[in-house]
Parts: structure tokens; sequence; C-alpha cells
């Protein structure tokens, strides 16, 4: 499995108390793999992916990274990790207004060498191309949040994390973000981490479970399995 999480538990503090965010989560995501995450807000999906992200260490339970326990690594070689094997996207596109599409991915680079052709390569693969010299002001919502999925695989991850990114697009181009998603997992061999508030999304992953106070739920329901959530 490309990435597992095993009893993964996280609380925030909440006054005097403590508030549960993931609740001896288990998951397991193989690569070429599309699992959607589902679930109301404040159900913990965002925790999940900042947590199967390094970003935040649970209070207890691991996530490994190939085989990797990450939840041990020092924060450092979590940065390393996270810059090397991990692409994330967020709801929002947080793009530098200063550079071109080109250039986000660029300074992205680990390996500088052939950064320029690779970012060109990837702005072809979510058709870019002939957006490559243009500025965030200069691209539409969709054209800006397909740069950040560009810039996520850079650096050529096993995994992808993206938190509900056709949030601030209608439908339509809510769909083709997601069918880029489906198929990029497919051809880069992604272990991909989808979390989604739009139903109709659900058709191209290849598994659903559904977040609901902090619990995972639905391992083994996949689409076509009769019975989606
Ligand atoms: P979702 O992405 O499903 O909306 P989140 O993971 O953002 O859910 O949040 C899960 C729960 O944890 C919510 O009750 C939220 O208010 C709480 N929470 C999230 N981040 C923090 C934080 N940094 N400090 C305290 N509570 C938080
Ligand atoms: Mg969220």
């Amino acid at each position: 499995m490309t990435l597992t999480l095993t009893d993964v538990t996280l609380t925030y503090p909440d006054g005097d108390a403590r508030l549960t965010a993931l609740d001896h989560v288990n998951l397991e995501v193989p690569r070429g793999h599309l699992t959607a995450v589902v679930g109301p807000s404040g159900s913990g999906k965002s925790s999940l992916l900042a947590v199967a992200a390094t970003l935040i260490t649970p209070d207890s339970g691991t996530v490994r990274v190939e085989g990797d326990a990450v939840t041990d690594l020092s924060r450092r070689d979590q940065a390393r990790l996270r810059r090397r094997r991990i692409g994330i996207v967020f709801q929002q596109p947080n793009l530098l207004p200063s550079l071109t599409a080109a250039e986000q991915l660029q300074v992205m680079a680990d390996r500088p060498a052939a950064a320029r052709t690779r970012a060109l390569e990837l702005l072809d693969a979510v058709g870019l191309s002939a957006q490559a010299a243009r500025r965030p002001h200069q691209l539409s919502g969709g054209q800006r949040q397909r740069v950040t999925i560009a810039r996520a695989l850079m650096n050529d991850p096993t995994v992808l994390l993206v938190d509900e990114p056709t949030s601030a697009l209608d439908h339509d181009r809510g769909a083709t973000i997601i069918d880029l998603l489906a198929r990029l997992t497919r051809e880069r061999a992604t272990a991909t981490l989808l979390v989604t508030h739009d139903l109709s999304h659900l058709t191209r992953a290849d598994r659903i479970v559904e977040m609901n106070s902090g619990l995972l739920s639905g391992e083994d329901r996949t689409p076509g399995a009769g019975c989606a959530i």
C-alpha cells in the first residue's frame, strides 16, 4: 500500500476539553487509485488530509508512505518527504501572483536541472500548454486550479492529496477537474485522496469513504457495488 493510516487519532484543544477530529481512523490507498472522502462540514476531512500530508502530527497512530512510518520522522525529514513524495492541492488555488504558470511549477522542483521541461510537460498534461507564460490574474479559476494540480505533481509524488478543489468552480468546470484528477491518478500512478462535497463526482472514484464526527466508514463501498452513499 502506498498510503496507509493505522489507528490514527487526532484531537484539538477545545476549551477545557479536547475535540476529537479523527477517531481511530484506518485507511489504505494503493497507487493508481482515487479514493473520495465525503462527509458533512466539520467531520474531519481536512484534518485527515493534513495528517496524511504530515502537516499535523496525530495524537496516536501511524501514517505510512510506501511502508515508511512518516509519523516517526523529524519535522525536517517530514518537510523533505512532503516535497519529494506528497503532492497537495488546497481548496483555494494558492499561486504566487508574480510568477507565470510555468514558473509556479519550476520553483517547486526538487531537481532544478530539468525543471523547465518537466513544468511544460505537466502544463500540457493539464491542458494548459498555451497558458504557460500567463500569470494568475490572466487565468480563469479553473485554469488556476489546474496549475496547482500540475504543481503538486512536479516532483512525481506517490501520494496526491486534494481538498475540495472544485468549491470555487461551477458544476461543469468542477466535473472537468475531477475527470482530470482521475486520469492523472492512473497515468502518474498516484495514491490519491480527494475530499469532495459534490456527489456527482463520486462516479470517478475507485472507492468512497465517509467521515462523520471523526469516524471513517464505508471502506468497502465502491461505485457500482450497489451501495453508493
Ligand atoms: P472538515 O474538513 O470535514 O470540514 P475539519 O477537519 O476542518 O473538518 O475539522 C474537524 C473538526 O475539528 C471541526 O469540529 C473543526 O472545528 C475542528 N478543528 C479543525 N481545525 C482545528 C484547529 N486548528 N483547532 C481546533 N479545532 C479545529
Ligand atoms: Mg475541510
